[in-house]
């Protein structure tokens, strides 16, 4: 009996050790699995394959009440001339969007009682000051004819321009923002040329999507790593549609049923409550456009935007180009022609023979008397 007894004891002990051995074998197929998986999840991430969260932007700063205006703020000391193109309530403050219309800058001024006298502009008023400054110089170059189909408005600048306007364009994408021309350029780019200006045309759908993003790229901003201009690039981005492939006749904002003064204000919006200004400027998506519609961006008061060197389409950089690559994670070779073209030019960017320059300073160069 005590025999058995003893025999009991053991056989329990050993199927105690066999429980924790079996445990332990669990335990350690559950760890090479998730050290088989994590690469692979990285790798998804990597290749950005993870699509960003659909979440509503921005509840704190939600605009209400946008509407268009075109009149001057006339300030106290008339120090400067600032123009209000729309006006805006956030949370019971009222605001301008505004442009001086010596720098193309622009601003978001509060709301001020003196500025309600002043008489808005309409498209019969054409007062003596449109003529004299390079914001409504540049407006209007762009308002006349010919009206081009494709590429309309600013293409590039002068051949003497030692450097080139660099313009990254963010249509709607299901992919994270391509972060690698931020970093390559910032490194061949010596510390003494920050805050390196680029010019980032946002379209509304993009920003939706991609909260985290846009929070990178105000850090970029505010730790003055880039100077960005946001050019508006249209809300819904309508895509490119040919029934001839050699004809541009529908599709992009040609699409039937566009409204372009909503596609422009409700990125506008979007920009605004991401805490971001959007300037004067407007990249037409596929940069195509007719002159009704060029006719109406002007209205609004916003400069179109074209590119004479998409890099992408094999376009070279110049003296004075404008360059266009798109950083959605839809267009990888663009961005490889960059990192080429900036590789080959690093000497001379260290010497500080070859730049980027900020659109504004380009613009004002080319439209000021
Ligand atoms: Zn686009």
């Amino acid at each position: 009996m005590e025999q058995l007894s003893t025999s009991h004891m053991e056989l329990t002990v050993f199927q105690n050790w066999c429980n924790r051995f079996r445990k332990l074998f669990y335990q350690l197929i559950a760890i090479t699995a998730l050290l088989h998986v994590f690469p692979f999840v990285c790798m998804l991430h990597a290749q950005q394959l993870f699509v960003a969260p659909r979440i509503t932007i921005y509840p704190t700063n939600k605009v209400t009440d946008y509407a268009v205006v075109m009149k001057p703020l006339v300030i106290a000391n008339n120090s400067r001339r600032l123009f209000a193109l729309r006006k805006f309530t956030i949370v019971d403050k009222r605001f301008y969007l505004a442009v001086d219309i010596e720098t193309l800058r622009t601003e978001i001024v509060p709301f001020n009682s003196t500025f309600e006298n002043n008489k808005e502009y309409t498209n019969t008023i054409m007062p003596a000051e449109k003529h004299v400054s390079p914001y409504f110089a540049a407006l209007e170059f762009c308002n006349r004819p010919p009206y081009r189909l494709h590429n309309h408005g600013i293409r590039g600048f002068s051949k003497n321009c030692k450097g080139a306007v660099l313009t990254m364009d963010l249509c709607p994408s299901p992919y994270l923002l391509d972060r690698s021309p931020f970093h390559f350029v910032s490194s061949i780019f010596p510390k003494k040329e920050y805050p390196i200006p680029i010019a980032i045309a946002v379209s509304g759908k993009w920003l939706a999507n991609h909260l985290d993003d846009i929070h990178w790229l105000i850090s970029l901003q505010k730790n003055k790593i880039f100077d960005i201009t946001w050019i508006n690039h249209s809300f819904t981005h309508p895509r490119e549609y040919r029934e001839n492939p050699k004809i541009l006749s529908k599709g992009f904002l040609l699409t039937k049923g566009i409204d372009v003064e909503a596609e422009i204000n409700k990125t506008e919006i979007a920009m605004i409550e991401a805490g971001i200004t959007p300037s004067v400027f407007v990249r037409f998506p596929g940069l195509v456009a007719d002159e009704k519609i060029i006719k109406k961006v002007c209205e609004l008061g916003l400069i179109p935007i074209g590119s004479n060197a998409w890099l992408a389409k094999g376009e070279k950089v110049r003296n004075g180009s404008i360059i266009l690559i798109h950083a959605n994670g839809r267009e990888k070779k663009g961005v490889q022609i960059l990192h080429t073209v900036l590789s080959k030019k690093k000497q001379l960017i260290s010497q500080g023979k070859w730049s980027l320059f900020d659109i504004h300073d380009c613009i004002l160069k080319e439209f000021s008397q």
